[in-house]
């Protein structure tokens, strides 16, 4: 048994983010792709998330291999490949649909005793569509399930680097259904430990954060949820992550008890009820990855 806490392990699979355009890559080594490939022909999990998310299946196709797609739909295509990697992306998608001007207010925004409108949103009127995201949050968890085992590398499929991190996510639609956790390994905690003394860094995720979350959940700013912990924060001390979304005490963050400074640790969450907080977690992991592989010169997997 390999852990990714404990053993330095050539990666299998990294996940980056990509801002601008709200996009999760996934990258896969080829042997592992093969090995889990098969895993999830019939299982009874998929059924479990149709039935639950009520994720349609003609919309909604499952794809149990790593080929043109995988998962839910379309919700994680393929996108190329390397040397050692499949490589997959998935586009985040809105949760809000607009449906036209507010019927309450006559699309003004405020109510004519001048008060704002709890209808609408400036005097647009907004439907949430979780299905999307319920389908990728679904894909992704089932990724992650794939993923989480200690590989190790078949003779010229290490790809240079370290396994960063492993996840675990749950997707149950209901309060605190959406929490996830994991381990992060050695050497990206050394990184943690570095990356710190970078505030710029450290404030560019989470601008990028707070703009994701804004877009996704269609709010006009951030600066209404005036209480602290209602915002997004990227926190790190003394390599321990935590990383705050919009919500009630809504984080991942670390578990402290590392016992040697040579060795990773484990995340859990709190309070994560919805998709958008789990994605919005999910994409500050994978601009974290994604800068530790640019601070390694690792542009191109
Ligand atoms: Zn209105």
């Amino acid at each position: 048994m390999h852990l990714i806490i404990y053993d330095s392990l050539p990666a299998w699979f990294v996940f980056t983010f990509q801002s601008d355009t709200r996009t999760f890559h996934f990258y896969v080594r080829k042997d592992v792709a093969e090995k889990q490939s098969q895993r999830l022909r019939n299982s009874p999990i998929v059924s479990h998330f149709r039935d639950t998310l009520r994720i349609d299946d003609l919309l909604s196709p499952f794809h149990s291999e790593f080929g043109e797609f995988f998962g839910f739909g379309e919700a994680i295509r393929k996108a190329g490949e390397s040397l050692c990697f499949l490589h997959f992306e998935a586009r985040v998608p809105d949760v809000i649909t607009k449906t036209g001007l507010c019927t309450k207010c006559g699309g003004k925004g405020e109510m004519e005793d001048g008060m704002k409108c709890h209808y609408c949103s400036e005097g647009v009127a907004y439907t949430y569509n979780w299905h999307d995201a319920y389908a990728l949050c679904a894909s992704m968890n089932l990724l992650f399930m794939l993923m989480d085992e200690g590989f190790l590398a078949t003779p010229g499929m290490s790809p240079g680097f370290d396994q960063l991190c492993g996840v675990t996510t749950c997707v149950v639609a209901d309060r605190g259904g959406f929490d996830l956790g994991g381990q992060f390994g050695e050497k990206f905690v050394d990184w943690l430990c570095r990356v710190e003394a970078h505030p710029s860094v450290m404030s560019a995720i989470r601008e990028s954060l707070s703009r994701l979350y804004i877009s996704l959940m269609h709010l006009g700013t951030e600066s209404y949820l005036s209480i602290d912990d209602h915002q997004t924060r990227v926190d790190i001390d003394d390599g321990y992550l935590t990383i705050t979304v919009p919500g009630d005490a809504a984080c991942i963050h670390a578990d402290r008890g590392r016992s040697r400074t040579n060795e990773g640790y484990s995340f859990y969450s709190h309070n994560i009820d919805h998709p958008g907080q789990q994605i919005t977690l999910l994409a500050g992991l994978g601009l974290l990855q994604g800068q530790y592989l640019k601070d390694l010169g690792i542009i191109h997997l």
